[in-house]
């Protein structure tokens, strides 16, 4: 008799520990703020983009972009901060742009996405010479960073961070199975000359980098994050996590796909700057199956998924930067101490209720022998 309520205490001790593991292996935990992001403007702002043709660096059409930044970011502040970054690839002229909010705070976010669209649709099977639209692979995340812009500039007085907004030239242009974007050209060309130069846009005596978050690819069709890895493991888990919280399961799925891509969050990383991609499969998704191809459109953009994203960035800033926040975190981003992920945790938890249930069992299976 009391060996039987020795088990019965051992197991419901077991499934209390193990509830409780679940209960605090949330350890995100979004602050009730609206956020104000707003969809329909983001695709406006890609829309507007496309209309002003293709982003092929050295073009008209590409210094007409980088304008187009510029009088967007003035709407939202005359007298804006920003800086143009010029460099060159293969002796063509190509530019970065940053703006800048608050920046007389310390703690500097950067945002970033590529704004130049590719010179050739190489994986098109029918017309690989035309150069690749590009609403979802550069005009959305360029998109989704001028709306988020809008929003926290709003909040900017009681946001604890700087926020840079970068668009990069020259990500898209290397060479894939089919061929060059540009003959000759790498990837992520701009943002790696960006980095080179990173010490000219500010004071590293009384500045610091945070974090950097990359958008790429985050207006299509089904949007369905991958866990890119070269991203900061606790960086990209804690955005994952918000998006979750945010009930957003099905772009930022329990158990995602997991591969590296060479983006421009690299050259950030090789700097010693906490950085992640949000990221799409491109390679194999029978979803969104337009990736340098003449169809990635605006047919084959969701609002839906660019509130997603926009939503999930806006969250984050004000978990970890809202003043308000600071009585919660104490000044800890998630990503200064490793913390294991949810699934860890939980998983951890049933290995140990497990072995302690497989223990229970063993005693009493040897003292029937007996
Ligand atoms: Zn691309």
């Amino acid at each position: 008799m009391r060996g039987k309520i020795i088990l019965v205490i051992l197991i419901l001790t077991s499934l209390i520990s193990l509830v409780v593991i679940i209960f605090f292996s949330n350890q995100i935990r979004n602050l009730d703020i609206e956020s104000q992001f707003n969809e329909k403007n983001a695709y406006n702002n890609i829309k507007d983009q496309l209309n002003i043709g293709d982003r092929i660096p050295g073009t008209e059409e590409s210094n007409e972009t980088a304008f187009y930044f510029i009088q967007r970011f003035k709407e939202i502040d005359p007298n804006i901060i920003y800086f143009i970054h010029h460099f060159k690839v293969e002796s063509t002229n190509c530019k970065n742009v940053l703006f800048k909010i608050n920046e007389e705070k310390e703690s500097i976010i950067i945002i970033g996405a590529h704004y130049d669209s590719r010179a050739k649709a190489t994986k098109d099977s029918e017309k690989p010479k035309k150069p690749v639209p590009g609403a979802n692979d550069g005009a959305s995340g360029c998109a989704v960073l001028i709306e988020l812009a809008k929003v926290l500039y709003q909040e900017k007085d009681i946001l604890s961070c700087q926020l840079w907004f970068v668009f990069f030239d020259a990500e898209d242009q290397g060479k894939d199975e089919g061929g060059y974007g540009m003959e000759g050209w790498d990837w992520c060309e701009g943002s790696n000359e960006f980095v080179d130069d990173i010490d000219n846009f500010y004071d590293s005596s009384d500045e610091n980098f945070e974090c950097m978050i990359l958008l790429d690819m985050v207006g299509g069709d089904d949007l369905q994050f991958i866990k890119e890895q070269y991203s900061t493991s606790s960086l990209i888990d804690e955005l994952f996590e918000i998006g979750r919280q945010l009930g957003y399961t099905d772009e930022f799925p329990l158990f995602p796909q997991y591969s590296s891509v060479i983006d421009d969050h690299v050259a950030f990383l090789e700097e010693n700057i906490p950085s992640a991609d949000l990221i799409i499969n491109f390679w194999d998704n029978p979803n969104w199956p337009y990736h340098h191809t003449i169809d990635d459109d605006l047919d084959h953009i969701s609002k839906k998924s660019l509130k997603v994203t926009g939503r999930t960035i806006e969250q984050f800033i004000y978990n970890n930067y809202l003043d308000k926040s600071r009585k919660i975190y104490n000044g800890n981003k998630p990503w200064d101490i490793n913390l294991p992920n949810a699934e860890m945790i939980v998983l951890i938890g049933v290995i140990l209720a497990g072995i302690g249930g497989l223990i229970v069992f063993i005693y009493f299976y040897r003292r029937k022998e007996n």
